[in-house]
Parts: structure tokens; C-alpha cells; sequence
């Protein structure tokens, strides 16, 4: 192919998993990484989110995923020098309904043998453990005190500063067009700015990523969909230096402090998937008033702020990370594919980190893989693997986005 640009490895995307993945890449000894991001870094979910992290993973995967994230969350600034303003709150999950509590138990079960230090709390136990809690309306629930949040926006500019510091190339407003192949095997991306010559691809797009696949040619089984973020005023119960994030399970609805007020977040899943537009302020008051009856402090406080954004997802909530294969079934050498599948905060580093792995070295040794690639979706988008028992109730389906 005749072109005079080149690279070892070509990103797709500049979200925190293109950002942390670029990264990782270039730390695994790639010389020239570059990364194509259509808009501005970081102008997806990435800044948008709510900053949630966790362990508490509803599969040993998924707890491995959240474990390994903290970790580097805590190491980044001896590691970059900068970090993503992770703050341990610790995170209270809770039960309301007898069957909660019996999968909850559970899972306190599965997540201590997957090496994870967490306990169940009972209703009085987790009033204990967060004041503002109300003692009726729910029976306790797991707890982790290692969970906590980081700052999206303050994150986005620790991988771009890590991305500068390890020599990648960023490339701001220059969208990837489609792959190049040759008897089937990748040469190269076309992008809005021409071709570059490359081996190696790793395609990330979070609510985005389905149409990302589309351009390589791939069908990928991800999705978007609105998600909506209030922060209330300040007031005295929430003016602490820590106090446990909590998240009301079988609602979707989570909260945590933030800047003296508390920040709550949540998805209608019933809703259909496509593109946040706009806020819906009638089920933003539903939850606003679900998060006062648990948080008899909220009662009459206004809203300081309050978004909406799209939320990437996956049918079973799982990440996705594998190589490229097409529908026919043919495994595309040199092209990987990364999805949080909504979970980029809590997961992103690791996910990065797993799908850095798989495009430099063809492995990983994070996690095992082998069920999270595209080949667990058959032809109408839907997983063989169980869905995550703790995800935001999004749709099951990506079709419709
Ligand atoms: C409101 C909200 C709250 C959230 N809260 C949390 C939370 O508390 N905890 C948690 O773990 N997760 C949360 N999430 C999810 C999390 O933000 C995402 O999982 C994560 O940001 C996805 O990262 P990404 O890099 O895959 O995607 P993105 O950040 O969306 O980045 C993808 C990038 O790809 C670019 N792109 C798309 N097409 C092309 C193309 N053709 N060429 C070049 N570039 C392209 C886009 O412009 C975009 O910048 C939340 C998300 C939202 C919206």
C-alpha cells in the first residue's frame, strides 16, 4: 500500500479505554501508537459518567476487572505523576426484598473467594456505616469499604497526560473510515484524513462502538442509551470527608457526595435504546423521590446540577474484548476489540490494560478471555453468557440503537 504514514498500532478512539489502552501500548514497547478520536479526547462517555468504582462485580471476571482497577487507580500518581481523583468511599449494595438478600448473600460468597474483602451488612449495620441512610424500606446489604469514586473529567486529563508523556500520537477530529485489507489480512485504516499503513488495530467507541464495527466491517452486539445524573445543593449530612456510595440494586438508582450535596444517577429501563437528547425530568423526579424515601436528608433540597448522557452497554453487561471477527465468522488478524460495557470507570484501566494485551502480544494474562469476545453473540445480538446480576437495568437488546 502506497501511503507515508504508519504506525505499530492504530487506537480507535480517545475515550478512557482508546487513552488508557494507547498507553499501556506504548509502555509494552510499540514505538508509534497513534490514536484517532473523531471529536476531542474524552468528548464521549468518558467525561460524562458518574465516577463510580467497584469490585463488587456480579462474576469473578468482573471482580478481577474492578480489583485491578483500584490498584492502578491508587498507583497513578507514582506511576504518571497524576491521577483520576479516585477517593475510597466505600459501597453499600443494597437488598430490599428477601429474594435480594438470598442473591446478595451469594454473592458475598462468590466475590470473597474471588479475593475480594467484603461483607454483608444487615439493615442496622448499614445505617451504622452511612448516617444518612433511612433504617426502613431495604434489609441491609454486601458492602466493600475499598470501593469508591473518581473524577471523569479529572481522568480524562490524567490519560491524556499519560498518553503525552509516553509518546503517543493523538489525533483530535480525525474519525477512522474503515480498515484495508489485503487477502484478508489488515494493512491498514482509512481515516478522515488519509491512510495509515499498520498491522495492528484495537477498536474502542463505547455507545459508539457498534457503528466503529460497522466501518470495519464487524457486527458488534453494543448499544447506547440515556442516562441521567443529578447532583442536589449542599447540606450538612452529606458535608463529610466520606461517607459509603450506596446503590438501591433493583431500582438502577445510585448515589454518592459530591461537593457537600449527593450526586444520584440512573437509566429507565424501559426505556429504548438510542442517543440521550434530553433530560427526562418526570422520571428524574420519580428517582428523586425513591432516593428521599432512602435518604430522608434529600427531602426538599434543589438541584445544583443535573445531565444527561449516553451510556454504553452490552446484553449481558459484560465487557468485550477479543479479536475482530466478521459476521461469516472469519477471525481478522491484527484487529482487537474493547468494550467496558458501561462499566469504563469502575473497569476502564483493566479493559485498556487487557485490550492493549491481546493487540500487542495476542494474549493476556489479567483475565481469561476466552468467553468475552464477539463470538458469545449469535446473529441476533444475544449472549450465551448470563447477564452481570449488578448493572444498571439497561436493555437486554442492542438492537435499536
Ligand atoms: C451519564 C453516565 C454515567 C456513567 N457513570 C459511570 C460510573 O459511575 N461508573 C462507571 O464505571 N461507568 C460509568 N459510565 C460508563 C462509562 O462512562 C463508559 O463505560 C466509558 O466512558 C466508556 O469508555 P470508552 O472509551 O469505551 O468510550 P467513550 O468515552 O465514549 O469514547 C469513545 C470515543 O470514540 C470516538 N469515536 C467514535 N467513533 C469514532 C470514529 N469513527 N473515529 C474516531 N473516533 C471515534 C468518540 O468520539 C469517543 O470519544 C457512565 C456513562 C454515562 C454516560
Amino acid at each position: 500500500m502506497a501511503v507515508g504514514d504508519s504506525a505499530d498500532l492504530v487506537v480507535v478512539g480517545g475515550g478512557t479505554i482508546g487513552g488508557w489502552a494507547a498507553t499501556f501500548a506504548a509502555e509494552a514497547g510499540l514505538r508509534r501508537v497513534v490514536v484517532l478520536e473523531r471529536g476531542l479526547v474524552g468528548g464521549g462517555a468518558s467525561s460524562r459518567a458518574a465516577g463510580i468504582v467497584r469490585a463488587q462485580g456480579g462474576t469473578p471476571a468482573t471482580v478481577a476487572l474492578g480489583r485491578w482497577t483500584i490498584d492502578f487507580y491508587r498507583g497513578q500518581q507514582a506511576r504518571y505523576g497524576t491521577d483520576s481523583g479516585f477517593r475510597e468511599l466505600g459501597y453499600l449494595i443494597l437488598a430490599v426484598t428477601a429474594r435480594d438478600e438470598r442473591a446478595g448473600r451469594a454473592r458475598v460468597e462468590m466475590q470473597r473467594q474471588a479475593g475480594l474483602d467484603v461483607s454483608w451488612l444487615s439493615a442496622a449495620e448499614a445505617c451504622a456505616v452511612n448516617p444518612s441512610l433511612a433504617a426502613a424500606g431495604h434489609r441491609g446489604g454486601s458492602y466493600a469499604t475499598t470501593d469508591g469514586a473518581i473524577d471523569p473529567p479529572r481522568n480524562v486529563l490524567a490519560y491524556s497526560l499519560a498518553m503525552q508523556r509516553r509518546g503517543v500520537d493523538l489525533r483530535e477530529r480525525t474519525a477512522f473510515e474503515g480498515l484495508r485489507l489485503e487477502h484478508g489480512r489488515l494493512v491498514g485504516v482509512d481515516t478522515a484524513r488519509g491512510p495509515i499503513a499498520t498491522e495492528r488495530v484495537l477498536l474502542t467507541g463505547g455507545p459508539t462502538l457498534r457503528g466503529v464495527g460497522k466501518l470495519a466491517g464487524l457486527r458488534i452486539s453494543a448499544g447506547g442509551a440515556r442516562h441521567q445524573i443529578a447532583v442536589t445543593e449542599p447540606h450538612p449530612a452529606f458535608e463529610v470527608e466520606r461517607q459509603p456510595m450506596v446503590f438501591d440494586l433493583g431500582r438502577g438508582l445510585y448515589w454518592r457526595l459530591e461537593e457537600g450535596g449527593l450526586l444520584f444517577g440512573m437509566s429507565n429501563p424501559v426505556e429504548r435504546p438510542g442517543i440521550a437528547r434530553e433530560i427526562d425530568w418526570p422520571y428524574l423526579r420519580r428517582m428523586q423521590r425513591r432516593l428521599e424515601r432512602l435518604v430522608p436528608a434529600v427531602r426538599g433540597l434543589g438541584l445544583r446540577k443535573a445531565w444527561c448522557a449516553t451510556i454504553d452497554f452490552t446484553p449481558d453487561h459484560q465487557p468485550i474484548l477479543g479479536p475482530g471477527i466478521t459476521p461469516a465468522g472469519d477471525r481478522l488478524e491484527g484487529v482487537t476489540v474493547a468494550s467496558p460495557g458501561g462499566h469504563g470507570m469502575m473497569w476502564g484501566p483493566a479493559v485498556a490494560r487487557v485490550g492493549a494485551d491481546l493487540a500487542v502480544h495476542g494474549r493476556t494474562d489479567l483475565l481469561d478471555v476466552a468467553e468475552l469476545g464477539l463470538d458469545r453473540f449469535d446473529a441476533e445480538g444475544r449472549s450465551r453468557l448470563a447477564a452481570d446480576p449488578i448493572a444498571l437495568p439497561f436493555p437486554l437488546s442492542a438492537d435499536d440503537d
